[in-house]
């Protein structure tokens, strides 16, 4: 009978370890494969106009539909593909075939999530102008949620890349506003068109009041300076109606719509009922 001595739980770590690598490199050919095997969709999330109480637009996010695992969502591959590189191309199909989309969609604005991995080693100024060009999209459509990765590294290069974006049009987002360590520090950094709120801040609305405070100011603070604000992972319409209260522009989550495949936004968006979803609800005051 075998002991499990240092040896033996090292040989046992060396296996797991093994595995591991194994099956890294499993994943990594298969996405290798996944876009030529055309196993990448894109699903669309509306975004909710509080003005107007209309979906004004959508946020492209992507899906991997494995051809033995199915549905495979970002968090577990997007970090492979920027480990591997291959996010520079997997970030190019995205672009494209949201512009194609686009133009089935003529009256909505799109969300394209762009990795910081794509700022350094791709030339996105021209990925994204050919990509509009060849489909026919108006570039004030497109709007890039970026994280503060981007401007992590490299900041001179990644703000003039930026610049060029806006300078061409397109729009630029700072996504998951809050939750990096200096995201005000970006903000003076670098002119954002809009602001997205996390939704970590969003679960606290209307329960813990510091959540409020904090809402309302990162979004008088962006309005001060000319920025527009989204709130991200809205689950209910007591959310709708605070953040509605605090001044907030757009919305998404949840309580309109998960992120769907491009045939389901079609008929959601003839849908009349769903559209009224927006209205307020009228129950700031009895609360
Ligand atoms: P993100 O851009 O911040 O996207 C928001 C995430 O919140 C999405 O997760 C969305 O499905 C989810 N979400 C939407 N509404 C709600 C809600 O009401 N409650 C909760 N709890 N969650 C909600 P998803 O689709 O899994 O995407 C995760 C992340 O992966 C994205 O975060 C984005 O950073 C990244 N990602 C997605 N698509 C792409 C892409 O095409 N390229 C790149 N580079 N990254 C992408
Ligand atoms: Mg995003
Ligand atoms: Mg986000
Ligand atoms: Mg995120």
């Amino acid at each position: 009978k075998a002991k499990m001595d240092g040896r033996g739980a090292f040989r046992f770590f060396e296996e797991r370890m093994n595995d591991k690598l194994v099956s890294r490199k499993r994943m990594e050919s298969d996405l290798r494969q996944a876009i030529l095997r055309d196993e990448l969709k894109l699903h669309y999330q509306p975004q909710v106009d509080l003005n107007t109480n209309e979906i004004k637009g959508v946020e492209a996010l992507i899906r991997w539909y494995h051809q033995d695992r199915g549905l495979i969502g970002p968090d577990e591959f997007i970090g492979l593909a920027e480990e591997t590189g291959l996010i520079v191309s997997i970030g190019e199909w995205v672009i494209r075939e949201a512009c194609r989309q686009a133009t089935e969609w003529p009256d909505l604005s799109f969300a394209v999530n762009v990795s910081p991995v794509q700022f350094r080693n791709g030339n996105l100024v021209e990925i994204v102008r050919s990509a509009l060009q060849e489909e026919g999209a108006n570039p004030a459509r497109l709007e890039l949620e970026i994280t503060e990765g981007v401007l992590l590294a490299q900041t001179d290069q990644s703000i003039d890349t930026l610049l060029a974006l806006q300078a061409m049009g397109v729009r630029i987002a700072m996504d998951d506003f809050g939750t990096g360590y200096s995201s005000l520090s970006y903000l003076r950094r670098f002119p954002f068109d809009k602001i997205k709120i996390d939704k970590s801040f969003i679960t606290g609305l209307g329960t813990c009041s510091d959540a409020d405070s904090i809402i309302e100011a990162i979004i008088g603070l962006g309005a001060s300076m000319g920025m527009t604000s989204n709130a991200e992972g809205v689950e209910t319409a007591d959310q709708v109606d605070l953040l509605r209260k605090h001044g907030c522009n757009e919305v998404q989550g949840l309580f309109f719509s998960l992120p769907l495949p491009s045939e389901s936004i079609t008929e959601l968006m003839s849908d009349w009922e769903w559209n009224k979803k927006a209205e307020p609800q009228g129950n700031i005051e009895k609360r």
